[in-house]
């Protein structure tokens, strides 16, 4: 990530970073990023791979901490900063880290951990920004390990994925240009840190072009669309849930204010949704909010981003779009053939994003990649009319009922379209009879719905086998931070 280190020692007047009301140049960045890796370096001239875990709320620090580990050579580990403590502990004992890097807030967390394991432990103040000069940008080799981020966990307990500077200067670079990033973009982030999409998508792509990236620390709709009034930001990346609840919060603006947050959101100039499927729903309310539709992406924390609508041309409602540029797709059967056009399989992906290894994890490396090098990401896929559309995890969305494949994500994009129907999580339950059964958890904004009219509605809309069998009301859909329901938490209710 030397590179994007280096495109900033070329940047504009444009503030880097803007966070609590502060901004801060280029300039600020590199020097207060080498001043800490001087820091982190004390007498070694190398960390040479060295794991580095920080936990440092989204802003300027942030940035700081882990552009000085890259300038260092150590390899980044940035921690959830809404993490329970055995989770925090089981990222530094899974990653060996041996530096663990503190906000002040977080200090009284860390550090009791730290000294349990004689790990160094560093307390960021103002006392890190020594009076060393900065060092001059280290060399260090593009297939050097750069960053581990954890998995979502959405499915298994995250793993720890290993990318090199390397892959991440593609998957910034890839996106950069698909996307069309420039100095004139201003974007605000308001995705966690320790995920591929706000640190590499946002943060990184912002940085990398010499735009400025604006950060709130801790979501909320009305604090989004009040920076979104003071007119500076025109580039906005979030995941589905973000876009459900923004949308839910204008619903219940006065008229005259809804009206002026739509006329400052028709200014922008690019919004992305990604992480889990764009509901067409939200999709379609969005667009009538913003006059925008969204540009909806498909990507992994071991790939980057690898399938994207476009940037210029049509955006296909429920459609993930095409590859982007430099990366492989093909989608093949159990057996890893290749299919043909239009018949449904898992994706597979090859390109110099894709991740390094799953780190302490040889076997888990070894059986994700075919022996020909493609990445089994596990998502199913169809091509129709040249458009990539998502059918849903194999492990899990793929639901094996009576000799059928049933994509969970079909039915819930139709149990959407119900009136009484707000949200809702398919997914299969064991079952003697049928191998699994398809049943279905509902969120509805109409408590009168009844269950056997919605059968018989169901049974007009899709096939008689994929339509539930079972469904269950619920207050809330369990989520993961990403907003990402986690279904076998849904299951379990089942
Ligand atoms: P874990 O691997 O620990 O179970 P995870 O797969 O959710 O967690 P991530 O790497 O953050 O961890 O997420 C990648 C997954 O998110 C993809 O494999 C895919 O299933 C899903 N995903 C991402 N973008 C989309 C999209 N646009 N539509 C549908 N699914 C998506
Ligand atoms: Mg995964």
């Amino acid at each position: 990530m030397l590179q994007l280190i280096a495109n900033a020692t070329q940047k504009t007047e444009n503030p880097a970073i803007v966070s609590q009301g502060r901004s801060y140049s280029y300039q600020e960045l590199l020097d207060a990023s080498g001043q800490f890796s001087s820091l982190l370096l004390g007498q070694d001239a190398d960390l040479q791979e060295s794991r580095v875990a920080f936990m440092v709320a989204p802003g300027f620090d942030y940035v700081r901490v882990q552009w000085a580990i890259w300038r260092a050579g150590g390899v980044a580990v940035p921690l959830c900063v809404t993490y329970p403590l055995p989770s925090l502990q089981y990222v530094i004992e899974d990653t060996g880290a041996e530096v663990v890097v503190a906000g002040r807030e977080f200090a009284a967390t860390l550090s009791p951990l730290a000294e349990e394991k004689g790990l160094r432990f560093i307390i960021l103040d103002q006392t890190n920004d020594g009076d060393d000069a900065p060092k001059q940008l280290p060399e260090i080799a593009p297939s050097r390990r750069a960053m581990i981020l954890y998995t979502s966990g959405t499915t298994n307990l995250p793993k720890g994925v290993v990318t090199t500077h390397a892959n991440l200067e593609a998957q910034i670079s890839t996106l950069v240009e698909a996307w069309q990033w420039s100095t004139s973009d201003h974007t605000l982030c308001i995705l966690p840190l320790h995920h591929v999409h706000g640190i590499v998508n946002v943060v990184s792509c912002a940085l990398w072009a010499g735009a400025t990236v604006e950060f709130l620390p801790s979501f909320s709709a009305e604090a989004v669309f009040g920076i979104f009034q003071a007119g500076k930001v025109n580039v906005f990346m979030a995941v589905p849930t973000i876009y459900f609840k923004l949308i839910a919060y204008w619903e219940e603006l006065p008229p005259a204010e809804q009206k002026q947050v739509s006329d400052t959101l028709a200014k922008f100039r690019l919004m992305v949704s990604g992480s889990a499927a764009l509901p067409v729903s939200v999709m379609e309310k969005w667009r009538k909010i913003s006059g925008h539709t969204l540009l909806e992406r498909y990507g992994m924390t071991e790939i980057g981003m690898g399938i994207s609508n476009p940037y210029k041309g049509e955006r296909r409602a429920g459609y993930i779009g095409q590859p982007l540029p430099g990366v492989k797709v093909r989608l093949v059967d159990d057996l890893d053939n290749v299919l043909e056009a239009g018949q449904p399989g898992e994706i597979q992906v090859k390109g110099p994003g894709v991740f390094r290894e799953y780190w302490g994890k040889p076997e888990a490396t070894r059986e994700a990649f075919t022996g020909d090098g493609w990445f089994h990401t596990g998502d199913v896929a169809v091509v129709e009319q040249g458009c990539y559309r998502i059918l849903g995890r194999n492990s899990i969305d793929i639901i094996k009922s009576g000799g059928y494949k049933i994509s969970a994500l079909e039915i819930e994009e139709v149990l959407r379209t119900h009136p009484a129907i707000a949200d809702c999580g398919v997914v299969g339950i064991p079952n003697d009879e049928w191998g699994e059964l398809v049943v279905a958890a509902l969120i509805v904004n109409d408590p009168a719905l009844d269950v056997s009219e919605l059968t018989a509605w169901m049974r007009e809309k899709m096939p008689a086998y994929k339509t539930p069998r079972r469904y269950k009301i619920l207050a809330e859909l369990p989520r993961n931070v990403m907003g990402k329901v986690t279904k076998n938490d849904l299951k379990k209710l089942f």
